[in-house]
């Protein structure tokens, strides 16, 4: 078995810390229907392909859905097609750059406006922990619950979008639509999701 896949049975066995503030492992979606939609994932090092997954749902309060309508292939998109980042999972959706027009907010959600366009950045921040408070939250703690990323550098990143349960495990967007999670408004600094 890959590395990666390995790596990622690993972290399910071992368990997450308990302090994030979002759902954990969201790289793809429970079959809801035929609810379908296209999206850009990972099958294995070197391997990649546009399938038919389920479409995201509102899962947390504070999510957005956006119907992506630009999303980029990254430089560092390529350390995950030749597998050098560990805990890639198969089926998992890639992408941590991109924009589109929003189609579905949380109930938590309040300053950004369905029908209008933003540009996701990649990390996902809670808006309220020590880094987000400093505007570092490319560093939050609380968006990423990783076992294996604590232990092999000493901390974690905030959760990233489409970049490995390693960042938390969030689906990507290189997608026909993306879901934004964690905190939208009120992150100091945070460019997280920006009107354009
Ligand atoms: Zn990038
Ligand atoms: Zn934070």
């Amino acid at each position: 078995m890959a590395t990666s896949k390995a790596a990622y049975l690993a972290e399910k066995a071992i368990g997450h810390d308990d302090n994030a503030v979002t759902q954990q492992d969201v790289s793809s979606y429970p079959q809801s229907g035929a609810d379908t939609m296209k999206a850009l994932v990972w099958r294995g090092k070197q391997k990649v392909e546009i399938a038919d997954v389920p479409k995201p749902q509102i899962l947390e309060d504070t999510d957005v859905i956006l119907k992506v309508t630009g999303s980029t292939v990254c430089g560092s998109d390529l350390h995950l097609y030749h597998g050098a980042v560990v805990q890639l999972a198969d089926g998992d959706i890639l992408g941590h750059e991109f924009c589109g027009v929003v189609e579905l907010v949380g109930r938590a959600v309040n300053k950004v406006q369905v029908g209008k366009r933003y540009v996701a950045s990649f990390q996902i921040a809670c808006g309220d922990c020590f880094f987000c408070k400093q505007g570092l939250s490319s560093q939050c703690e609380k968006t990423n619950s990783n076992t294996a990323a604590k232990s092999l550098y000493g901390g974690r990143t905030a959760g990233i979008f489409g970049y490995s349960h390693l960042t938390g495990g969030f689906a990507g967007g290189q997608a026909e639509l993306g879901e934004g999670r964690g905190t939208f408004e009120g992150v100091k600094g945070s460019k997280h999701l920006q009107g354009c």
